[in-house]
């Protein structure tokens, strides 16, 4: 069975006093959840005020980037070994504001899945078509492009690491989503490539998020779909009590 995970991410918002406010209400009102996996994805900065905030809590942390190096002369970058030292666990790597804003590739994107495990920080790697692809019917080729190319070199044990966040970038911040139905067609197939690549037993037990527009009321139908195994939620993380609603989905 594959725990329900949801993942917040606060892009580029929030200073210190508003993430420590945020971080006594959000871990009051989730105190008590053990049957899902709860993370934030925060900005570098604030990640060391939320590691303390949260040691010992139910509440996993991450960081929304990296690069691929452990140090090195590569000023304004961040490394997975200092990620790891300032408490995170998790890194979101190849969110569609990266790939099409920033312009990072698929290759790019495979090195710093490699180095994230190399470096013990696990990847949630984002995939997911724009609005022209998919009225193109380019959905499928997108995805599994970003799925081959993310996953290119990763041994089996390695693969188990990582979680999907199937994100169409039509549905980012847009308040568009995608209907359950679509979005967990769209997990199927993911599943597909992934047991084309490893096997049937390992594309099952890798965990595939939903992620666009996902809010408190679209949440419950959302998990209500078999391949969907969570949520990379934006927008609605950013309050702790909107996301405590999104952690504690319904199950219907
Ligand atoms: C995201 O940032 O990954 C995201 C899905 O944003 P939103 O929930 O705001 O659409």
């Amino acid at each position: 069975m594959r725990k329900p995970f949801i993942a917040g991410n606060w892009k580029m918002y929030k200073i210190t006093p508003e993430a420590q406010a945020y971080a006594k209400e959000f871990k009051n009102l989730v105190q008590n959840v053990t049957d899902r996996d709860i993370l934030i994805c925060a900005p570098f900065t604030l990640l060391g005020t939320l590691a303390k905030e949260w040691n010992n809590s139910n509440i996993l942390l991450g960081a929304q980037n990296m690069y691929f190096e452990k140090e090195g002369a590569f000023t304004g970058e961040i490394s997975p070994l200092q990620l790891k030292d300032i408490g995170a666990q998790y890194v979101i790597l190849g969110h569609s504001e990266r790939r099409h804003i920033l312009k990072e590739t698929d290759a790019l994107i495979n090195k710093k899945v490699h180095a994230a495990l190399q470096n013990d920080l696990l990847p949630i790697l984002c995939v997911g078509e724009l609005l022209e692809e998919r009225e193109a019917n380019k959905t499928e080729t997108v995805v599994k492009t970003h799925v081959v190319e993310g996953f290119k070199g990763l041994s089996q044990s390695d693969a188990l690491k990582v979680t999907i966040a199937y994100e169409p970038v039509w549905a980012i911040g847009t308040g568009k989503t995608a209907t359950p139905e679509d979005a967990d067609a769209v997990h199927v197939f993911i599943r597909k490539v992934l047991a084309e690549i490893y096997d049937s037993s390992t594309a099952e037990a890798i965990r595939i998020q939903y992620g666009g527009s996902v809010k408190t009321d679209n949440v419950d139908s959302l998990m209500a779909k078999p391949n969907i195994d969570g949520a990379l939620v934006g927008g609605a993380s950013l309050k702790a009590d909107s996301f405590a609603r999104i952690v504690g989905f319904v199950k219907i």
